[in-house]
């Protein structure tokens, strides 16, 4: 089949390489001059089973509302005109109860899980140099009491295979001697080690090349602006350059899903989400992070990509809105100065922002809606460069009329 995929994130490249794989002719549309320019180049690199925890748990609520009047919080929650932020938190609130928290992270995790074995099978194929470090990720606490809540906490991840090792600062240090300075305030952590790390956009740019390389089309450059259906297809998409035909058509625009879909009476309750990075190069430092790192305390995630590191924090519901300022970024350059003093040339920050495509239950929207021909991909949230891989080939399945290699009850909605 000719195969149309709209949107050059992660989730939009990752699709059409499976679909080439699967032997069909791939297009695929996007608007910046590369693909992964938006979300998909500044977050943390996190290939993160261990953090397959949904947002929407009991305690969100609350963390909802003090983010109302509490200044510096991890969550930052404005009042709106936009009547949609109104919808998806309605939503949002309705996936909060226990029960629903458990269902939605078990689903994610066995998404994430499977993503990631099929990550490591298109590195073993592609031989792709992303900057990967698997040695791991450490998500340490900075009180006993936290860190035997979130030992707790982690027994449901753990219940559905999750290799977890408890650690004491110590053995925290131990791991990564680029701590120990702040060994004294970290408690103890929980090490999962078969998370890892990897630059997202190294990783989507060189994979696109692959699929030019093999004749596949990535029109970058491209607005959609629109889709023309027939019946019960999709017709053609639309651009400000020319219309593109195919036999079928994926719809993977991150954020932005929501707003095309709409134009076609399809409603998808996805939500941006934004979050800030800082990339900062390592220079001449002597002690930069050897693994990746989480603080749960401040919610600062710590990543090593070669020879710099990525930081990210912060989720701040403003609509479409990427603009920054310095001041966005004080608190998390504050976190990892204090915990990696000697770690990066903390004077020579990039700072970046991007919106996290979240939906109310954390989970992606997959498959179709009213058209035959069109398949969602998309609505990735926090985990999106995790989920990814398996996404795509989830996708292309159903696509062929497959059954992907797992369980889908609960991740076609
Ligand atoms: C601060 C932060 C940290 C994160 N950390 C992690 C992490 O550690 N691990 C992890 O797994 N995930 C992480 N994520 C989440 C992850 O980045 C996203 O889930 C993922 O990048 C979403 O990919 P996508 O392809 O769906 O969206 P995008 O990357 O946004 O791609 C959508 C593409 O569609 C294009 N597009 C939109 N509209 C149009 C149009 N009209 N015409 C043409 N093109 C269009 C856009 O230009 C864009 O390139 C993080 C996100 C943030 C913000």
């Amino acid at each position: 089949m000719r195969i149309v995929v709209l949107g050059g994130g992660v989730v939009g490249v990752t699709t059409a390489y499976q679909l080439q794989n699967d032997g069909h002719d791939v297009a695929l549309i996007e608007r910046n001059s590369e693909v992964a320019a938006e979300t998909s180049w500044g977050n943390a690199g996190m290939i993160a089973p261990g953090h397959s925890f949904v947002w929407s748990s009991p305690k969100a609520p609350i963390t909802l509302l003090k983010s109302l009047v509490l200044k510096d919080q991890a969550l930052r929650f404005k009042f709106s005109t936009d009547p949609r932020l109104y919808t998806w938190s309605w939503l949002f609130l309705m996936e909060c109860t226990a029960a629903k928290a458990r269902r939605n992270t078990l689903l994610k995790h066995r998404l994430a899980a499977y993503s990631q074995a099929v990550l490591r099978g298109v590195v073993a194929d592609e031989e792709i140099d992303y900057d990967r470090n698997d040695r791991g990720i450490v998500y340490f606490h900075r009180s006993q009491q936290a860190l035997d809540n979130g030992v707790e906490h982690m027994k449901l991840l753990q219940s559905d295979g999750q290799e977890i090792e408890v650690l004491d600062r110590d053995a925290i240090v131990a791991l990564d001697p680029s701590l120990a300075s702040a060994k004294d305030k970290i408690a103890g952590g929980i090490y999962c080690p078969t998370d890892e790390t990897g630059d997202p956009a190294k990783f989507t740019r060189a994979l696109a090349a692959r699929i030019v390389a093999r004749g596949g089309a990535i029109h970058t450059g491209t607005t959609i602006t629109g889709i023309e259906t027939t019946g019960d297809a999709v017709a053609r998409v639309l651009t400000d350059k020319e219309p593109f035909r195919g036999d079928a058509y994926v719809l993977a625009l991150g954020s932005h899903s929501p707003v095309l879909a709409r134009k076609i009476g399809i409603r998808l309750p996805i939500y941006p989400v934004k979050g800030y990075s800082l990339t900062i190069p390592i220079g001449n430092r002597p002690l930069p992070p050897t693994i990746a790192s989480v603080d749960e305390h401040n919610l600062v995630a710590i990543s090593r990509f070669g020879d710099r590191i990525r930081v990210t924090a912060t989720a701040e519901f403003a609509g479409y809105d990427t603009s920054h300022k310095p001041a966005d970024f004080a608190f998390m350059k504050g976190v990892t100065e204090e915990l990696y003093p000697q770690g990066a040339d903390y004077d020579r920050v990039e700072m970046w922002a991007g919106l996290r495509p979240m939906t109310p239950n954390n989970l992606p929207a997959f498959g179709g809606r009213r058209l035959r021909n069109l398949f969602l991909n998309t609505g990735h949230g926090h985990i999106g460069w995790t989920m990814s891989h398996g996404s795509a080939r989830i996708t292309a399945d159903l696509i062929a009329g497959r059954t992907p290699a797992i369980p889908m009850d609960g991740l076609l909605n």
